[in-house]
């Protein structure tokens, strides 16, 4: 892929292995003509090598799979290794932006709903009988998530998981199970004890100071901010080594917080820095969708450089693809080769986890819409049929692979048919490629704009 900078400045994104190389000019019209010949050398390695569309090997290799097989997906269930319960779809919040209130559509009707235990138990019978199959070979830890609503609202149907997990440990002694949960933080002072006891994973979702948590609000409309950091500043003085080891935080990016906000924030409140969220794509309010997604000037303006640098995460990302970031000289010099098997970046049916809905509905994660589940669970019986969800797979990856077999972000390429592409399931179209080359054209020209930043973020994030 070419990608031309504001200076008129040309690169080269490889479609294999991801790195950035700058093109002198006569390079950059060498691929039109071969009047150049040092430059028709150049490309003639580079396409060998594979880092060019044009390269052979690439293009024998533009044929993803679309077909999944039943075995196949009985093989990922069989290696599931996190089970996300969504244990209520109460919530002690009414947050704007959340994924289930008014501003989005298709997460299927809420009615704070609680998770039957019987249904939980059998998910976990469910799959831990499929890694008594020989189709196990992962023999890693189980990780349970808890979800909401606010999770800790169900505190009961909690205990009687972890309970259950207990037990199990006490018959399979292979087994581990590791628990983790998506607060909001409200009721944490209550169930820390329990919590610390079971050594949880936490993530509290805290968008900075008083101001930048105005959207984190109960129901009559009232602020959550301080009785949430009341509760967190209980468990920091209360349970020190727990609250250092075990709590993070996410912080959803939006028009009331800045960076520069929220690590300041955070620093003086002794927190660890958050991970950052945007606000989910499909919001169908203009008033959070725009303003979350900043280009490199706006953040800087909006933060200093100071915090620009100490955010790195977009741009860490983007060196990550980058600039010769090779990790090893092999494998700056291997043949580079096509690794993607199927198209899209949607993951592979119960490769990173299962989710199960209160209303018991299995999805492949708890982000995506709930048009497609996977199966169900319902009165203790879990009902799931490999053959339907290879043929659902199947048949999506058909309908998009016509434009991910000619894409060149087909190697490296993040969309989710379920989240990002879906719109009408029978003409999947893709409308993220455009986007993403304008994405890293917008970096690069601002880099070059600023390349002391450019060397601040280099020392920061990659010089040992
Ligand atoms: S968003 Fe899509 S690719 Fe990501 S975990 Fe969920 S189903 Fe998989
Ligand atoms: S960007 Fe779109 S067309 Fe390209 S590989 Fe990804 S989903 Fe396919």
């Amino acid at each position: 892929m070419i990608l031309k900078t504001r200076n008129e400045n040309t690169y080269l994104l490889s479609a294999i292995d991801k790195p950035i190389l700058f093109m002198p000019p006569e390079f950059a019209e060498s691929l039109s003509n071969d009047k150049n010949s040092y430059y028709k050398k150049k490309r003639l390695f580079l396409e060998e090598h594979g880092f060019l569309f044009g390269s052979k090997e690439y293009e024998t290799k533009t044929t993803f799979q679309t077909s999944i097989s039943k075995e196949l997906v009985k093989s990922f269930f069989s290696n599931c290794v996190t089970i996300a319960f969504e244990v209520t779809e109460d919530c002690n919040l009414h947050c704007d932006y959340c994924i289930y209130g008014e501003n989005y559509k298709n997460r299927g009707g809420r009615a704070s709903k609680n998770m039957d235990f019987l249904d939980a138990q059998a998910t976990i019978d469910f799959v831990l009988n499929l890694k008594k199959t020989e189709k196990n070979v992962l023999n890693t830890d189980i990780y349970i998530n808890f979800y909401g609503g606010e999770p800790l609202l169900n505190i009961k149907l909690i205990k009687n998981i972890v309970d259950y997990c207990e037990q199990i440990k006490q018959i399979r002694h292979n087994l581990n199970f590791i628990f983790s949960i998506t607060t909001n933080g409200l009721l944490i002072d209550k169930y820390i004890d329990f919590l610390e006891r079971f050594d949880f994973q936490i993530l509290i979702s805290l968008d900075g100071n008083r101001k930048n948590n105005q959207y984190r609000k109960f129901k009559d409309q009232t602020e959550s901010f301080d009785f949430l950091i009341k509760n967190i500043k209980f468990v920091q003085k209360n349970h020190l080594a727990f609250f250092k080891k075990n709590i993070r935080f996410n912080t959803v990016l939006h028009d009331k917080n800045s960076y520069s906000e929220i690590l300041s924030f955070f620093k003086e409140n002794n927190l660890k820095k958050p991970g950052y969220t945007l606000v989910n794509s499909n919001i169908n309010n203009d008033k959070f969708r725009p303003k979350a997604r900043l280009s490199p000037e706006e953040i800087l303006q909006q933060n200093g450089e100071s915090a620009f640098v100490e955010i790195g995460t977009a741009y860490t990302q983007f060196f990550d693809l980058s600039f010769n970031h090779f990790s090893t000289y092999r494998s700056l010099t291997s043949k580079k080769t096509l690794n993607r098997e199927f198209p899209t970046g949607t993951c592979l049916p119960a490769t990173k986890k299962i989710f199960i809905t209160a209303q018991g509905k299995i999805f492949p994660c708890e982000t995506i819409e709930h048009t497609y589940p996977l199966g169900s669970v319902e009165n203790g019986i879990v009902n799931i049929s490999f053959e339907y969800i290879a043929q659902l797979y199947s048949d999506l990856f058909k309908k998009i692979n016509q434009q991910c077999a000619v894409c060149d972000l087909r190697e490296f390429c993040a969309e989710c048919v379920f989240l990002d592409l879906i719109g009408d399931p029978e003409k999947l179209r893709c409308s993220k490629r455009k986007k993403l080359h304008e994405g890293i054209e917008e970096k690069l020209s601002f880099l070059e704009k600023n390349p002391e930043i450019n060397n601040k973020i280099w020392k920061k994030y990659y010089y040992v």
